[in-house]
């Protein structure tokens, strides 16, 4: 069976369809995650559908048993990721698994943002756990500005700490494609992806597409980190995740999120989502 950890969350649900679409059979996928009553409908289709929790290793163990493939989405709960994505590799080097392919951060090997340390500390557990696995080291997604777009309207500015940074985001269903691929390739052990969208762009160049779309001024408003992060703490974003999220916009700032090559687009073999399309269609939906 083919394994997707954190099917739950909004990747995974990508990913789970994007495994139906490419016609792998319902019953070999094993959708897992905590709240599982969110996956009713992939379970109504045919999909196993099994609890499991990062922090209850024989939780994890019992849903790995007979996977020969596993999709280790990295946890949302950052600070507890390390042990967590240890115990998912742990159980599929005990299952036998023939491949974890788990998601990282765009260029693992050099970044130094804080947020990369647990993706940096997983790559390594992986390397050394004897598993054969695959790396998709995904950039930003788009959503995390798209989602936002309700409050840059209201504010009628995009705050950032990037400067004149340039990210190479794409869509969650452009990652979510690429793990599938990935999943159902054959000879995939020791692959390192490193995947982004086609077109990287500053967060002023951003403001600049939501004016044009929304015919409104949104301009871009760069801050110094520790006054972004106080914004986002206003904004109800736990201090220490603001902070760590303002690190990442200095990440952007020195080229951190920018991706070179075409890995994303050669895996889902079309163009990625552009940045005005993702705008274009949150904008509909506000
Ligand atoms: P979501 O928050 O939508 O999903 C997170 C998933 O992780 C959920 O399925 C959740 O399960 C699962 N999870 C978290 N903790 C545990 C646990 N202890 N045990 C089992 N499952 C757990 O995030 P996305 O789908 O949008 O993104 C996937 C991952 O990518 C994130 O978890 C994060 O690591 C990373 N990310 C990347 C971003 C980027 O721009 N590249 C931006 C944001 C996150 P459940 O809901 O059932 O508890």
């Amino acid at each position: 069976s083919i394994v997707i950890t954190g099917a739950t969350g909004q990747l995974g649900r990508h990913v789970v369809e994007a495994l139906l679409q490419r016609n792998v059979p319902a019953g070999e996928i094993v959708a897992a995650g905590r709240s599982i009553e969110k996956l009713a409908d992939f379970a109504a289709r045919g999909v196993q559908v099994k609890a499991m929790d990062y922090a209850d290793a024989a939780s994890v163990a019992q849903v790995l048993q007979g996977a020969s493939k596993v999709l280790l989405i990295s946890g949302s709960e950052v600070g507890q990721r390390v042990d967590q994505h240890r115990t998912v590799i742990e159980a599929a080097k005990a299952a036998g698994a023939e491949l974890v392919a788990y998601t990282s951060i765009a260029n693992a090997d050099s970044t130094t943002m804080k947020l990369a340390a647990e993706h940096q500390a997983t790559e390594a557990i992986l390397k050394d756990s004897g598993v054969p696995f695959a790396i998709l080291r995904n950039g930003w997604y788009l959503e995390n500005y798209t989602e936002q777009l309700q409050g840059t309207l209201a504010q009628g500015a995009l705050a950032g700490s990037a400067g004149e940074g340039k990210v190479s985001a794409a869509s969650r269903q452009d990652y979510a494609e690429a793990a599938a691929a990935v999943l159902i390739a054959e000879n995939q052990a020791g692959k390192v992806y490193e995947l982004g969208g086609d077109h990287a762009f500053t967060l002023a160049e951003l403001a600049q597409e939501i004016s044009t779309a929304a015919n409104r001024t949104v301009a871009y408003q760069d801050l110094p980190a520790s006054d972004y992060a106080g914004l986002l703490a206003g904004f109800g974003v736990p201090q220490p995740f603001a902070d760590i999220l303002a690190d990442c916009d200095l990440g952007i700032a020195r080229g951190d999120l920018l991706v070179s090559g075409s890995d994303l687009r050669t895996l889902i073999g079309r163009p990625t989502t552009p940045m005005s399309d993702s705008v274009r269609s949150a904008l509909a939906a506000v």
